[in-house]
């Protein structure tokens, strides 16, 4: 008897993961969640944007009159949640994000040795914290990339066959993707 054909794939499962992370957030506004993979196999890290300890005791307001006293002060976002919680060392592990890292914690994903980040939401493109953390991203050559493209192994060279270049190239008008190490296609 065959298995189920409409199982969850494993890019999903671990998306699946973020997103129910960050419906523990208390954010009125933005709930975020990441769930680190180590070998494409195991979640070493999960987490969500929240305030010191999880604590009441801090305002998730975010307006002009407060500049001193708002949410942004206060909140550990979800990355840097994941990346406190890790359960094994990281270093090369994926980090599935459902919004793009902003700049702070962009910084904590290279520091901590994060090779790929694959995100849900890119909603805040345009603000400097994200194109930040793209141009940090691209220098220290951390490969990231929108949820649902697939991934398969890199391309396999064949006798007589022109040795394929691999680097970090957009084919723009074509439904590839490289990196160093993988060959990404859309669905
Ligand atoms: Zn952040």
């Amino acid at each position: 008897m065959a298995g189920r054909r409409d199982y969850l794939t494993t890019e999903a499962f671990f998306m699946e993961i973020a997103k129910l992370a960050a419906q523990r957030s208390k954010d009125p506004v933005t709930q975020v969640g990441a769930c680190i993979v180590k070998d494409n196999k195991h979640v070493v890290g999960i987490g969500y944007n929240h305030m010191p300890n999880d604590s009441d005791e801090f305002s998730w307001e975010n307006t002009e009159g407060n500049k001193h006293d708002n949410k942004h002060i206060y909140v550990i976002h979800a990355e840097k949640c994941a990346i406190l919680n890790k359960t094994a060392d990281i270093n090369g592990c994926t980090i599935y994000v459902t919004l793009f890292p902003c700049n702070e914690c962009a910084k904590d994903v290279i520091e901590a040795g994060i090779k790929e980040v694959v995100y849900l939401s890119d909603k805040y493109a345009k603000k400097q914290s994200t194109i930040q953390a793209k141009k940090m991203f691209d220098k220290v050559g951390v490969f990231y990339r929108e949820y649902g493209l697939k991934q398969e192994p890199a391309v396999k060279e064949e006798s007589g066959t022109k040795k394929r270049k691999l680097g970090r190239v957009t084919q723009v008008g074509t439904v590839f993707f490289y990196n160093k190490y993988l060959k990404i296609y859309r669905y």
